[in-house]
């Protein structure tokens, strides 16, 4: 019989509770913490500490921490453009990707081009394949990640260079977490009191990235897994770091985040990328805070090779407060449009869209 997971174990996670309780009780003044990650986002839903937390005073808000959301509308509206005005050519997507709705629609309804069409694949490999398997058409891979999915995306980029697989090229649309966490501390707006940092994220740049934000900002913070008493362990940090008042980056997940993170993913990084100013939805252009291909790399660069103009102004549907949702400024139902102009069914914006969206979140578990 397959052991049970002791970080999902009820009497664990109920005496965590109690201790985040009794420890939240000596801390006067508000406790808002955003949680970074699009995951934690889910599952702090999923399994009602949202809930439980929030009736001990620990408030728990989503952040910027899915690429699907932040990626802003001109770069979906070039991927757009891409297969329903050039012909031959395969646009290959993460599937979520697919379904972000735009001014012009989303690829999922978008009418290709003759020849064209989009493929929804799982790994930045399974793109690369497509462009093995058709010679005669364009594959453009529309890449977007986080440090946890940019080396696999770069390395594709590298193979087909090497390969000289000269019919493949990669829409890049990634980014680096630290940067918009600074932004966000700058706008103040989200009155945050410290930050639940992403775990996957961090077990590439490694904790010292958000040294910044305890140094700079006096913030606590803690790396924390994805299971619930992962979570309310990373809580408790922060939790502890508020009542000594002496901020830190606590790691509650350092059976896989380890002090130095992933140098070899971090190398793989610097060899193909190189960072750019990046505008994300919500928080605007934040310096140094996206990656593009190396100049080595124009060949595989989609940007480059059909001359596609991003970064300019990128509005949002009509209504739409995603933006406001990734700064933490309004939660999910704050939003006009929650439940009614759009659900799952027919999102109107990408935090409804995405697997890790925090309005895709609230409505499956937060509504009451
Ligand atoms: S890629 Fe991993 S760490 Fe980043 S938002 Fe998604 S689940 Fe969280
Ligand atoms: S409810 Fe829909 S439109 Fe409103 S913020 Fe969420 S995803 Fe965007």
């Amino acid at each position: 019989m397959p052991k049970a997971d002791p970080y999902q174990d009820r009497t664990t996670i109920e005496a965590l509770l109690r201790r985040a309780t009794s420890i939240r009780e000596t801390i006067p003044g508000p406790c808002r913490l955003m949680e970074v990650c699009g995951t934690h986002t889910m599952a702090v839903h999923r399994s009602g500490l949202k809930s439980r937390l929030g009736e001990a005073g620990i408030e728990l808000v989503a952040g910027p921490g899915c690429p699907v959301c932040i990626t802003p509308n001109d770069v979906h509206e070039a991927a757009l453009s891409l297969v329903s005005e050039r012909e031959d050519l395969i646009l290959a997507a993460f599937g979520d990707m697919t379904r972000v709705p735009t001014r012009r629609g989303s690829l999922q309804s978008a009418a290709p081009a003759q020849g064209s069409s989009v493929r929804v694949v799982y790994s930045p490999r399974e793109s690369l394949d497509l462009a093995r398997r058709h010679p005669d058409k364009e594959v453009v891979f529309f890449g977007a990640g986080f440090e946890t999915t940019i080396p696999a995306i770069a390395l594709t980029a590298r193979r087909a260079a090497r390969e000289k697989i000269a019919n493949y090229t990669v829409l890049t649309a990634l980014w680096i977490i630290p940067p918009p966490l600074r932004a966000i501390l700058q706008a103040k707006d989200a009155r945050i009191s410290g930050f639940l940092y992403p775990g996957h994220v961090s077990a590439v740049i490694g904790p010292r990235a958000y040294d910044f934000v305890a140094e700079e900002f006096g913030l606590p913070g803690a790396i924390a897994g994805f299971e619930p008493a992962d979570i309310l362990l990373g809580v408790l940090s922060i939790l502890e770091q508020m009542a000594e008042g002496k901020p830190r980056v606590g790691n509650a997940y350092a059976r896989v985040v380890g002090p130095d993170g992933n140098p070899l993913a971090r190398a793989v990084m610097a060899e193909i990328l190189t960072e750019k100013d990046a505008v994300w939805r919500g928080l605007g252009l934040i310096p140094k805070s996206g990656l593009r291909l190396r100049s080595e790399y124009a060949a595989q660069d989609a940007e480059h090779r059909f001359g596609l103009a991003l970064g300019g102004p990128a509005a949002d549907l009509p209504g739409c407060r995603c933006g406001d949702v990734l700064k933490g400024i309004i939660e999910p139902p704050g939003c006009p449009l929650f439940g009614r102009a759009c659900r799952p069914d027919l999102p109107h914006g990408p935090c409804m869209v995405s697997f890790e969206g925090a309005c895709l979140a609230f409505y499956k578990y937060g509504r009451k």
